[in-house]
């Protein structure tokens, strides 16, 4: 398959005009493909198919819909060893996790397309004689997903399966640090015979491509999953249209252990949290706030479960626990990041530096310890395997310094006093809150970001009902 197109209008067009984007393997640092910088002309075209498409999409029953997003799960099912290859080898995650990706993001379209039959309006009564007032769902018309490159296939999943269903089209734009596992997405998308304009990918960058889809007046729904400053910067490109935005952004998850903690639970639920992806995850524990009690025992057993963790080439060493960060960039920013907290005063309990390899961009697992609240390792998302340690007298505190912060996507809590998790819980200021449990979210639940971590959100009801708009009804009849 060329990756040199774009998939626009039930078919791959081949780009011959646009710049070219190299992709790589974080993990051998070679280029394994090149994309398209797909530029505004491009963007126009898969609107406009998407635009056309639409209104014979959502005239189809919604069980019809619903049965072209299960028959894409089916085909991903079947495909899922090349999927999570893809990934793995684009991203740099570990297969057993890019499997666990793509059966998960299978199981969402599953779920998504539940919603067929359920899909529900409310008849209201009227003030005046002889009227019926019902609130309708209908779609909102053309959506644009802009995708990150952490989870980048389940993402695809997560926007196209609920706009799909709701009678909605859609124009993807995946990272142009992974948009490999997109291109298979689009041939399976296209093997089971969706409607031409119906789904729609561009390839390219976030400031030619997307900024085009995100400031296009054809898109009815920017539903974008990325960092702050990318959020702010499409928000404000669809605000001259007055475009509806639904935007998942960072996060900067604290995970509370309470003196009353199950200790064991608490060091292998936070170490999986903190390595998952290798800690480039947008709910993971970024920052940990322990009680002065069981302080020093957590962080013993916390360090030496930490020093256990495995990492390495996800391909050539299956078993590793984590794969290398994404790229050079992100390595940098990491190591910064920890010299300036070891300059701000931290103590480096383990790693601490850049894997002695020959090559990928590794770091070590690394816990700071010593850390403090006003820290920007405590404020700012590290995305990297690197969990800093501060020491607070009691959950009050706890509470205090973890709501002290921009960001409000997720937090876990660790004690065994279910009345303490209740009231603890009630004055988190996240959207998603774990009691005894790290991040992983149902598809039932509501992934929704406070504070600059977004607007809107996924998953769920209220995640499907993102994708429609509600019409009221007046009906007078003598
Ligand atoms: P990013 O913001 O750099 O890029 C995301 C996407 O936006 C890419 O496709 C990029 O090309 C595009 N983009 C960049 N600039 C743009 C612009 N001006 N206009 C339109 N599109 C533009 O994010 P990333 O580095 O790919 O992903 C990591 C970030 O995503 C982290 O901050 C993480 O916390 C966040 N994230 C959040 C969630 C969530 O559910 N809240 C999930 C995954 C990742």
């Amino acid at each position: 398959m060329s990756t040199n197109t774009h998939y626009i209008d039930g078919r791959f067009v081949e780009d011959r005009i646009s710049g070219r984007i190299a992709v790589y393997n974080p993990a051998s640092e070679e280029q394994i493909a090149e994309i398209p910088d797909g530029p505004a002309e491009v963007v126009d075209a898969a609107v406009d198919a998407a635009r056309k498409a639409q209104p014979a999409w959502s005239e189809l029953p919604p069980i019809e819909r619903a049965g072209y997003v299960k028959a894409i799960a089916e085909k991903i099912r079947a495909k899922v060893d090349i999927l999570a290859e893809t990934i793995s080898r684009e991203q740099g995650k570990v297969v057993s996790l890019a499997r666990g990706e793509v059966l998960g993001m299978a199981g969402l379209m599953d779920y998504m397309a539940e919603w067929a039959r359920r899909i529900e309006g409310e008849i209201i009564a009227s003030d005046r004689k002889g009227e019926t007032i019902y609130l309708n769902r209908v779609p909102i018309g053309v959506v644009a997903g802009i995708l990150p490159w952490n989870f980048p296939f389940y993402l695809i999943g997560r926007k196209l399966a609920p706009a799909l269903v709701a009678g909605n089209t859609i124009v993807i734009k995946p990272s142009e640090e992974t948009p490999l596992n997109a291109f298979l997405f689009a041939e399976l998308a296209d093997e089971v015979g969706l409607p031409k304009g119906v789904f729609n990918m561009v390839s390219g960058r976030g400031r030619t491509t997307g900024a085009a889809l995100s400031g296009h007046p054809g898109i009815d729904l920017v539903s974008f999953t990325g960092s702050v400053p990318t959020g702010v910067a499409i928000m404000e490109a669809a605000a001259k249209n007055l475009t509806r935005v639904n935007l998942e952004l960072g996060g900067k998850a604290p995970a509370i252990v309470l003196k009353d903690a199950d200790l064991d639970l608490a060091v292998e639920a936070i170490t999986a949290s903190r390595v998952i992806n290798t800690g480039q995850v947008c709910n993971c524990a970024e920052r940990i706030f322990v009680e002065r009690q069981v302080a020093d025992e957590f962080t013993d057993r916390f360090v030496k479960r930490m020093a256990a963790v495995t990492y390495g080439d996800p391909i050539a060493e299956p078993t590793v626990d984590m794969g290398p960060l994404v790229n050079a960039l992100q390595l940098d920013k990491v190591e910064a990041m920890v010299e300036r907290a070891r300059e701000a005063g931290a103590s480096v309990a383990l790693g601490g530096k850049r894997a002695e390899r020959n090559c990928g961009h590794h770091y070590e697992p690394t816990v700071l310890t010593g850390c403090t609240p006003d820290m920007e390792i405590m404020r700012k998302e590290i995305f990297g395997p690197v969990a800093p340690i501060a020491v607070v007298e009691d959950a009050d505190e706890a509470v205090h310094y973890a709501n002290d912060t921009e960001y409000g996507l997720t937090s876990s809590l660790y004690t065994q006093d279910l009345n303490k998790a209740m009231r603890v819980t009630r004055r988190l200021q996240f959207g998603e809150t774990y009691i005894n449990r790290e991040n992983g979210e149902a598809y039932q639940g509501f992934h929704a970001g406070r504070k600059k971590s977004g607007i809107g959100g996924a998953d769920g009801k209220h995640g499907f009902y993102e994708y429609m708009e509600t019409q009221a009804v007046y009906i007078q009849h003598g």
